[in-house]
């Protein structure tokens, strides 16, 4: 089996994934996407909470609100104003383009996707998590988790994101659990394991992993 597969079986098993991105609506995912560039998912809570408590979550409320508002919710999550300003461009370009969130996400993923990366601060791997999570597309999300991971096992992703996007597309089943439950695995095993400094004696992919084992070894590492 190849090893993406392999290593994707484990971490399901080990480390479950299903329901990660817990968000109560598409939009509160968009909106998260956009609140977790740079920081925790702590924040992003905090953030979300205080946009609730404030009546601002919903797309038109927000594409309605002052910048001042807005950025005294986020604030929590660092880089508020230009997030604030970033959420009412996305939440105002749902409606100008397609005049519901319905039709904006029910749109073919290509259209969906070049709109999205028009909104100032919207990456390609922001636009992916909400084609993948938000809009329910089978999009693979790169992030610095799942190359970082990867990296170590000797199985690198190629530079650059399409290319990379595509490597996990054709290597991984196309279907949307498995990529939404892909990069859960990554992101928990990012956090947990697989840091900058790894922790790998507990970590589940240790059989698997030179790199981990020479960790464990205390032999000279690749430096990774
Ligand atoms: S064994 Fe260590 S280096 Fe390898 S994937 Fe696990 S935490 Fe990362």
């Amino acid at each position: 089996m190849d090893l993406l597969l392999r290593v994707y079986e484990r971490l399901r098993h080990a480390l479950g994934g299903e329901n990660w991105w817990q968000a109560e609506s598409p939009w509160e995912v968009m909106v998260g996407a956009i609140l977790a560039q740079q920081t925790t998912w702590q924040s992003v809570d905090r953030a979300l909470r205080s946009l609730k408590a404030e009546g601002l979550l919903p797309p038109d409320a927000l594409a309605h609100a002052s910048l001042e508002h807005i950025e005294t919710c986020v604030r929590p999550t660092g880089f508020y104003r230009s997030k604030a300003r970033r959420l009412r461009l996305m939440a105002a370009r749902v409606f100008e383009e397609a005049g519901t969130l319905e039709t904006f996400l029910a749109r073919p993923p290509g259209t969906l996707r070049r709109s999205l990366l028009a909104i100032e601060g919207v990456g390609e791997e922001t636009a992916d998590a909400i084609l993948l999570y938000a809009a329910g597309y089978p999009a693979p999300v790169v992030d610095a988790y799942t190359r970082r991971i990867l990296q170590r096992l000797g199985h690198p992703l190629p530079r650059g994101y399409e290319k990379a996007a595509r490597q996990l597309r054709e290597q991984l089943p196309d279907h949307v659990s498995d990529h939404r439950r892909f990069h859960a695995v990554m992101v928990i095993l990012g956090k947990e394991f697989c840091r900058p400094t790894p922790r790998c004696a507990p970590c589940p992919l240790l059989d698997l992993c030179l790199h981990g084992q020479a960790v464990v070894a205390d032999l000279p590492q690749t430096g990774l």
